[in-house]
């Protein structure tokens, strides 16, 4: 049974969803909204909601943005003839940091897992694909994660794209197995663009 009184509770269970949130931390972050002025609440409540309804994803890369082209696509000084191959909307933010990429990105928004149900089908490849039919784009890089899935997902596409002429790239590695690209630090993401090869 709960200690708290069920309004608390509710509060609590609701951080408790958050990811990587445990029932100590959730509970200190209901304290701290209950303590917090009215104006810090409705500032906080109102930036989810804001970001809820305003954000949608780009048309092209599947980048979550406040416009539609986002603002890398619609930016002319990027290279649109080379797309990087990201799984997350996170590994964006990851590749930019490296200030490396002038080319543009594709979301895949996952991998294929055979393991999860998760087909090719399921993933945004047919829009990829789609994207590389008027002959602009002249190199794909895959950067998705060297797991057993991102690289299942890697010789995918590179068997699919391939017989299109398009030269297909993966990063090199120096990326942990297993490891995240969100979580890399740019040093070793920009080698590992830098020594792309190609499949
Ligand atoms: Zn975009």
């Amino acid at each position: 049974m709960s200690y708290y009184s069920p309004s608390i509770e509710k509060l609590i269970q609701s951080f408790e969803k958050l990811p990587s949130i445990g029932n100590k931390t959730a509970a200190r972050l209901a304290f701290y909204i209950l303590n917090a002025s009215e104006e810090e609440t409705n500032e906080f409540v109102s930036s989810i909601i804001n970001a809820k309804k305003n954000l949608k994803y780009c048309s092209q890369c599947y980048n979550i943005s406040d416009n539609d082209p986002c603002t890398i696509c619609a930016n002319p000084k990027r290279d649109h003839s080379q797309i990087c191959v990201v799984e997350d909307v996170r590994d964006i933010i990851a590749m930019e940091r490296t200030h490396e990429f002038k080319g543009v990105y594709h979301v895949l928004h996952g991998s294929i897992s055979p393991m999860n149900g998760i087909g090719p089908e399921d993933i945004k490849i047919k829009e990829l694909l789609s994207r590389l039919m008027d002959g602009q784009v002249k190199e794909i890089i895959l950067a998705t994660n060297p797991r057993v899935e991102g690289e299942a997902t890697a010789m995918y596409l590179s068997k699919l794209i391939k017989p299109l002429g398009i030269k297909v790239t993966r990063i090199a590695h120096g990326i942990p197995v297993g490891g995240d690209l969100e979580y890399t630090d740019e040093i070793t993401l920009t080698k590992a663009l830098e020594g792309r090869r190609e499949l």
